[in-house]
């Protein structure tokens, strides 16, 4: 499995986890067949206050598909940030989670965007895998994995 990132998207994607710091950003992943063409970003509104919950609802998604379908493309996922902490899915991440798509996390660290990974749920949504994260061209950090799964 691997998600690729076309030109500009990880680029919005770390300024958009800049901008929010100490706040968590959001945001939905947009393109085709496993590349991603345009990084959407969408208001971070949980019960817990913005600062330490990430978390899509109902309505994000339905607009996510809705912008994606405009584009004639697809919802491939979504991404968030994690100030302060590695860019691991959370439990909550886990709990919260929907199985097929991507899900990218970019660790923030003192407002500077740190390492990108990106993310899928099992179909019986019992642990993220971690997959190849590609970005048009430029070298990822990789979170190794613990192993063979
Ligand atoms: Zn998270």
């Amino acid at each position: 499995m691997a998600l690729a990132l076309q030109a500009g998207v990880a680029e919005a994607i770390r300024r958009h986890g800049a901008e929010t710091y100490p706040n968590e950003c959001c945001g939905a992943l947009i393109g085709r067949d496993g590349a991603v063409s345009h990084a959407s970003a969408l208001p971070n509104t949980t019960e817990e206050g913005p600062r330490r919950r990430f978390r899509v609802r109902p309505e994000d998604y339905r607009d996510a598909e809705r912008l994606a379908a405009e584009q004639g493309a697809e919802l491939l996922g979504f991404y968030h940030s994690h100030p302060d902490h590695p860019a691991r899915p959370s439990q909550y991440d886990l709990d919260h989670a929907w199985p097929f798509f991507s899900y990218v996390i970019v660790s923030v660290r003192a407002g500077a965007p740190q390492d990108m990974t990106s993310w899928r749920l099992r179909e019986d949504r019992s642990v993220f895998d971690q997959e190849e994260l590609l970005d048009a061209g430029q070298q990822m950090g990789v979170v190794p994995t613990t192993g063979h799964g």
